[in-house]
């Protein structure tokens, strides 16, 4: 489902990273939540009520050469390309400054709809102070407090009047949705060309969609393909695109779209620490994953190489045991052709449902051969295990007590399901449920 992206705008110290943590609330990311990083996530998906959207933190994109004025309007323009609503935020207790009147008049050109907030009412005495904001031009100010999460229902409810209809389903069920993501440099362009030289390869459509995305769409041996762009390919030139924040907000778009993310590395640099995070993300996500390898040809190799260099990925990327790897050349092609059929494989294993009464047999089996943990005396009891989704494969594990559930026969009984079914490239999650 595509959903809807609301982006925080305004200068800065108004409250935005406040406003977007109160709406994101308690999402554990296991990439992001490093303690000591400040603001490192910006984007994140959030609900409120039956709705459910992506949020963006303009605040964290920081282009660290630009002057505060540029700053502000680079942040105004990513929010006005990337959102279909945009908060504008500002400071009660500061009243209406010249910054937030030169964000404004930025925002007065776009056509998206903008919904003004005042923050830092921190009790209704203060709300008298938001009547100066109506001199903005952007409507009724919204009184809200960050800190005390106050009137953020009334906000919310006017952020989600304005969503558009976005259309469920973009794409029919058999198309393959896929992206290439990775660092600047790559090869992610390089790639896709490549793919799409191919003398097989009828391209049927290059859409600017309703969405900002340039999606390709495209047939090979009698399958449907999406490509889904990401920051890097579409070049538009404009300065923020070379941050890394805002390639990695662009990376997120484009993984919640697809089915299957191609994580590209350079093999004449390595793995950085920014490949891992957005492999992080793919995985995170649910998504089939691949690892490719490219620039294949630009490295000295001898037999040893290859195992080598899987090795370090393996160690690197332990989250992604699933995924597999595949070394490419996009300059020579080689092996290039090797990828549309593992793309299909993953995607396939992606949608793999398994009958109750096998999985059920696996099981039992795993339990017998490495009896469950107790705890206290008690022991875990495992009742019955059944698949509730795919996309990714999804279990319900029904047991006696799920706190006597650990990590490590978790663990445990995924490897035992990969044994017995083929989800290479795929994540599978388990959830462990007390039987009613
Ligand atoms: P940003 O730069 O716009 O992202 O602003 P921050 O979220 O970092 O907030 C700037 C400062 O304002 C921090 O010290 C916050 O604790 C404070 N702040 C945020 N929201 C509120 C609020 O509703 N009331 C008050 N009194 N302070 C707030
Ligand atoms: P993107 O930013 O990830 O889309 O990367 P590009 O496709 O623009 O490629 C970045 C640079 O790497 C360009 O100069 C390409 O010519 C070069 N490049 C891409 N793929 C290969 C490859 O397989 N081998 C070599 N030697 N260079 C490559």
């Amino acid at each position: 489902m595509t959903k809807p992206v609301v982006a925080i705008v305004g200068r800065p110290n108004v409250g935005k990273s406040t406003i977007f943590n109160r709406i994101v609330g308690e999402r554990v990311s296991i990439v992001e939540d490093i303690p000591g990083v400040t603001r490192d996530r910006i984007y994140s998906s959030a609900d409120w009520l039956t709705h459910e959207f992506n949020i963006i933190d303009t605040g964290g994109i920081e282009l660290s050469d630009e002057p505060f004025l540029e700053q502000i309007k680079q942040q105004a323009e990513i929010a006005m390309d990337e959102a279909d609503v945009i908060v504008f935020l500002t400071n009660g207790r500061e009243g209406v400054t010249s910054a937030d009147e030169y964000v404004a008049k930025i925002l007065y050109k776009t056509k998206k709809p903008v919904v003004l907030a005042v923050n830092k009412i921190d009790n209704p005495d203060m709300r008298e102070m938001i009547y100066d904001f109506y001199a903005l031009g952007m409507g009724e100010p919204y009184p809200i407090s960050g800190s005390h999460g106050l009137g953020l229902g009334d906000l919310l409810d006017e952020v989600a009047k304005n969503f558009p209809d976005l259309e469920d389903q973009e794409y029919g069920e058999d198309v393959i949705k896929f992206s290439l993501i990775g660092r600047p440099n790559v090869g992610k362009s390089s790639l896709i060309n490549a793919f799409l030289g191919h003398e097989r390869v009828i391209v049927s459509d290059i859409a600017g969609t309703t969405r900002d995305a340039i999606d390709t769409e495209y047939s090979f041996d009698g399958q449907d393909y999406v490509m889904i762009d990401t920051a890097g390919m579409r070049k538009k030139g404009k300065v923020y695109e070379t941050t890394e924040k805002y390639s990695v907000l662009r990376a997120l778009k484009a993984i919640e779209r697809s089915d299957v993310v191609l994580v590209v590395i350079n093999a004449e640099e390595g793995i950085q620490e920014q490949d891992k995070k957005i492999a992080g993300y793919a995985h995170e996500g649910g998504k089939a994953v691949i690892i490719v390898v490219n620039k294949w040809d630009a490295i000295e190799k001898n037999d040893k190489t290859m195992n080598e260099m899987t090795k370090s990925i393996r160690e690197h990327f332990q989250f992604l045991d699933y995924a597999p790897i595949v070394f490419v050349s996009a300059k020579t092609k080689q092996r290039v052709h090797a990828i549309l059929p593992i793309i299909n494989k993953v995607s396939e294993n992606h949608s793999l449902r398994v009958q109750s009464s096998v999985l059920n047999e696996v099981i039992e089996d795993s339990v017998a051969r490495n009896p469950a943990p107790t705890d206290k005396g008690k022991r875990l009891r495992i009742y019955y295990a059944t698949q509730v989704a795919i996309k990714p494969p999804t279990f319900v594990v029904f047991v006696n007590e799920p706190e006597l559930m650990h990590f490590s026969y978790e663990r445990f009984l995924e490897n035992r399901i990969r044994e017995s079914f083929d989800f290479e490239g795929t994540p599978i999650r388990i959830i462990t449920r007390a039987r009613t």
